[in-house]
């Protein structure tokens, strides 16, 4: 069976594009696949953490995967810290990787910020790390988020490169699964932004446990334009605003973009921004509610942390002893 790799990291509020450009996809794919869902939370300290909040925000994440539906009976969910191997490989995958190839991240370039040279080697490095996390299992097909994409496209020349290093197809080169209508949520405050944890802005972003409330009141305040909503796609050429929140739309109603452009030609967007924040509270409240739940008595969530951590290692350990055999480290006996 093929085996699907995917991971969030517990930077705090996780959001509708978390939701929407992966986890959901995560659920409709988990039965066609031996699946593994990380919490990645080597890369959270890829930049500063509160030590504290990074452990809640671990459990957290652990408990929107289990809260939207990826079921820990049948998927391993564990958080990244608890396998060595992740770490284990990347250094030797990062002894393969060429700067010019990182040097081309544009993720780097926007959280490195100005001060480029002040930037931690873990940032610039947070790519080998994605590669690692993939290869560590063999995995076929990597379902993520459109600005994945590029991390994913390294990960692939990374196999190849340890691939033609030692003369064997040893690792597979693993497919991007980019998925439904919402591949990349943009922010509700600027349109060519993408909706990210890490935005200084709460109202930027509409996270996974908003209330009803906070859900409605982010969308009313969410910036468009002066325009009526279009009455075709050529319509929205030049309207971020429009075209993310027509898409965020069409991605929570499960319909194409163009039967949403469909339902609302012409209309104001007071009335468009109504219905949509209904269909956002009506799909993300319950799943907030049952994160809540499970976050408040811990104990389930740590339980199938740990059951996930050895399933984990179960698979990495051995990959990770013929990788270090075909690499040449001594195992004295
Ligand atoms: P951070 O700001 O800390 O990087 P993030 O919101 O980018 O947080 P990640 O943990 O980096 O979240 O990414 C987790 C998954 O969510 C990845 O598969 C990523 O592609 C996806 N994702 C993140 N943001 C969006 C978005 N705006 N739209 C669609 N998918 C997204
Ligand atoms: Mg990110």
């Amino acid at each position: 069976m093929n085996r699907i790799f995917s991971g969030i990291q517990p930077t705090g509020n996780l959001h509708l594009g978390n939701y929407l450009g992966a986890i959901r996809n995560w659920v409709g794919l988990q039965h066609d696949y031996d699946c593994i869902f990380c919490i990645v939370d080597l890369h959270a300290i890829t930049l500063p953490q509160d030590p504290a909040g990074l452990r809640a925000s671990t459990r957290e994440v652990a408990a929107a995967y289990i809260a939207a539906g990826v079921d820990p009976d049948h998927c391993t969910i564990f958080n990244q810290s608890t396998v060595a191997g992740h770490s284990q490989l990347a250094w030797v995958l990062g002894c393969l990787t060429p700067l010019g190839w990182l040097n081309r991240m544009t993720q780097f370039k926007e959280k490195a910020g100005k001060q480029k040279d002040m930037a931690g080697l873990g940032l610039y490095s947070y790519p080998v790390l994605m590669a690692a996390d993939i290869l560590l299992y063999k995995a076929t097909h990597v379902p993520v988020g459109e600005d994945q994409k590029q991390h994913l496209e390294l990960a692939r020349d990374i196999a190849g490169a340890f691939n033609r290093a030692y003369g064997v197809e040893y690792f597979p080169l693993p497919e991007p699964q980019i998925l439904g209508t919402a591949t990349r949520v943009m922010s509700l405050r600027d349109g060519t932004k993408k909706m990210s944890k890490s935005d200084p802005s709460d109202y930027s972003r509409i996270n996974m446990t908003d209330d009803a409330e906070t859900v409605a009141l982010k969308i009313r305040r969410a910036k468009t334009d002066p325009l009526p909503l279009p009455d075709s796609v050529e319509g929205l050429a030049d309207r971020p605003e429009a075209e993310n929140l027509l898409d965020i739309y069409a991605a929570l109603a499960s319909i194409d973009r163009d039967a949403a452009i469909a339902e609302f030609a012409g209309a104001q967007f007071s009335g468009f921004k109504e219905k949509l924040a209904d269909l956002a509270v009506s799909v993300l409240g319950p799943i907030g509610a049952e994160m809540k739940r499970l976050v408040a008595a811990p104990d389930h969530v740590d339980a199938i942390l740990a059951r996930g951590a050895e399933r984990a290692n179960a698979v990495a350990a051995p990959h990770l002893a013929e990788i270090y055999e075909m690499v040449g480290m001594l195992r004295p006996q």
